[in-house]
């Protein structure tokens, strides 16, 4: 498409699939490209090995509920707002499958019971007074708890097998899901691309963004025949993953300066083992171990990949320059270094010795060395049945704060500039799957006018239907229930 466009995504992974999707369906008469670096779309983060497919919903991820106060209640404000985000993604996939925009839902979500696991008297009071704050609320009403062995080895036998005296407890909701990004997104894009006056091109790189009076030029290269051509947009979604801090670079806003990106590289150990894999139904997260960054604690997971169960265990953190696990450079990181960065990023290194501690750390270890992190959750683990495996990068976002020391952001940034003609999507956590929260959020600030009026409120609501209702108040449990059941139907999650 050389023709001038309404909105250019660049991007082919989950982010610029669900802008894309919802936008055609808000405005069916935008002209919108998606611009995509390699061959096809969702090969980098948002493949299914390159990410734990977990459907982020706070039901197991103790990191949403660190702290415990003196009274020794813990608070789970964080969990509720990330499972009500997630929730307009359930809605917005089963709405979806509904409309007929894609089919097949058991090939991308599927249900997994999400568990927290810990261990040590500490970790036992610590979960059953989250238990205690969670299961308070309508959305973890289900949620089980127990420090009795035979109950945890029944919902887990691998993490009671061979398990010594310790003291141990664990919660349960068998509501939770493992999710194939890659496929969703493949299969949204599909949809994207068969609709009239949208197009999708792979092997398209774009090289540099100019502002113009309407909105963007974009430069890119066919990687094919190594031509540049230009598109002007009059929007612009850097969804580049970790491809998005160099083209906000380019781009030059101001919102830009100060920004910095830091990657961390993921590995997982997986095991295809049969008899192993089918005694394990669940994804189950621990505690924090060591100087581990919160979105590095590791977990067991089942995985449903290509119809096919598997187990991941990690992710393990690796050293990389590279912001792309697929085409990425070396030179990513220091070529991001810029004069407004540079003493950010000098006060991360030096505020953030933990993190660099663990980085070599982890950088340096064997397979012994991860074979005893996953002792922690599967006693009876051996390393014969596992290998080591690349998982994907994540590059956290690193920001100013107050002038002081910056720092390592380990959630989703979305950076708008003030003519809201540009967006773009920086940090992982929790990611894929508030896909849809994100880019909600970017509609209603740059482009209000789509649901200003009764027609665009009745689409968005079609899509998702809770949009506008705050389903975390007690008063609203009813019309979450009737709508997550809907939901849960639409993608035979029952
Ligand atoms: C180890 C790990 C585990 C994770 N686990 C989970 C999880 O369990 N649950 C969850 O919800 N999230 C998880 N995430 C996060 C999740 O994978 C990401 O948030 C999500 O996939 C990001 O999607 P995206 O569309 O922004 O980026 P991507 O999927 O990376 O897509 C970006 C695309 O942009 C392309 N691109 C880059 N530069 C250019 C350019 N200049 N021109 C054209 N195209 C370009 C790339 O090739 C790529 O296809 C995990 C991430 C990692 C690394």
């Amino acid at each position: 498409m050389t023709e001038p466009l309404d909105v250019a995504l660049i991007g082919g992974g989950v982010m610029s699939a669900t802008l894309g999707t919802l936008l055609s369906q808000l405005e069916p008469t935008w002209k919108i490209a998606i611009f995509e670096r390699l061959g096809g779309v969702a090969r980098e983060s948002s493949d299914p090995w390159n990410n734990a497919g977990t459907g982020h919903a706070g039901i197991c991820e103790l990191s949403y509920t660190p702290t415990q106060a003196a009274d020794g209640t813990v608070d789970v404000s964080n969990a509720i707002n990330i499972f009500e985000q997630f929730e307009k993604s359930r809605q917005f996939w089963a709405s979806a499958v509904t409309e007929g925009l894609i089919d097949k839902p058991k090939e991308f979500i599927n249900p997994v019971s999400h568990l927290s696991f810990v261990h040590g008297a500490k970790w036992v009071d610590y979960l059953r007074a989250r238990h205690t704050g969670m299961a308070a609320h309508h959305f973890f009403a289900d949620m089980a708890f127990s420090t009795d062995r035979a109950t945890i080895g029944a919902w887990a036998p691998l993490l009671t097998e061979s398990r010594g005296e310790v003291p141990i407890a664990a919660t349960r909701m068998s509501s939770g899901t493992d999710v194939n990004f890659g496929e969703v997104s493949r299969k949204l894009l599909g949809w994207l691309g068969r609709q009239n006056r949208c197009g999708i091109a792979s092997n398209h790189r774009v090289v540099d963004l100019a502002k113009t009076a309407t909105g963007w030029s974009a430069t890119i290269r066919d990687l094919a025949t190594g031509q540049l051509r230009r598109n002007s947009a009059r929007f612009v979604f850097v969804g580049a993953g970790g491809g998005s801090l160099h083209l906000l670079q380019k781009a030059g806003i101001p919102e830009s300066k100060g920004l910095g990106g830091f990657p961390i590289g993921g590995q997982w150990l997986v095991c295809d083992n049969p008899a192993i894999v089918s005694k394990h139904e669940a994804k189950v997260y621990g505690q924090p171990l060591d100087a581990a960054p919160t979105m590095a604690v590791p977990h067991l997971d089942t995985r449903i990949l290509d119809g096919k169960k598997t187990l991941l265990f990690g992710p393990f953190a690796a050293w990389t320059t590279k912001f792309l696990h697929k085409k990425g450079s070396a030179f990513d990181l220091p070529g991001s270094i810029k004069p407004h960065n540079l003493l950010t990023l000098l006060k991360i290194g030096a505020t953030n010795l933990d993190l660099v501690k663990y980085l070599v750390q982890q950088g340096t270890q064997s397979m012994d060395d991860r074979m005893k992190v996953l002792h922690v959750f599967y006693p009876g683990a051996k390393k014969e049945d596992w290998k080591l495996i690349d998982a994907g990068i994540r590059v956290q976002a690193i920001k100013k704060t107050d002038g002081e020391a910056g720092i390592v952001h380990y959630g989703t940034e979305v950076i708008t500039d003030q003519t809201r003609t540009i967006s773009a999507l920086l940090g992982a956590s929790p990611g894929a799957s508030v896909s849809v929260h994100i880019v909600l959020e970017v509609v209603k600030l740059c482009f209000p006018e789509l649901i200003a009026s009764a027609e665009g409120q009745r689409r968005l609501k079609d899509m998702i239907p809770t949009w506008d209702v705050d389903i975390k108040k007690p008063e609203n449990a009813a019309f979450y229930q009737t709508h997550a059941r809907r939901a849960s139907e639409a993608l035979q999650l029952v």
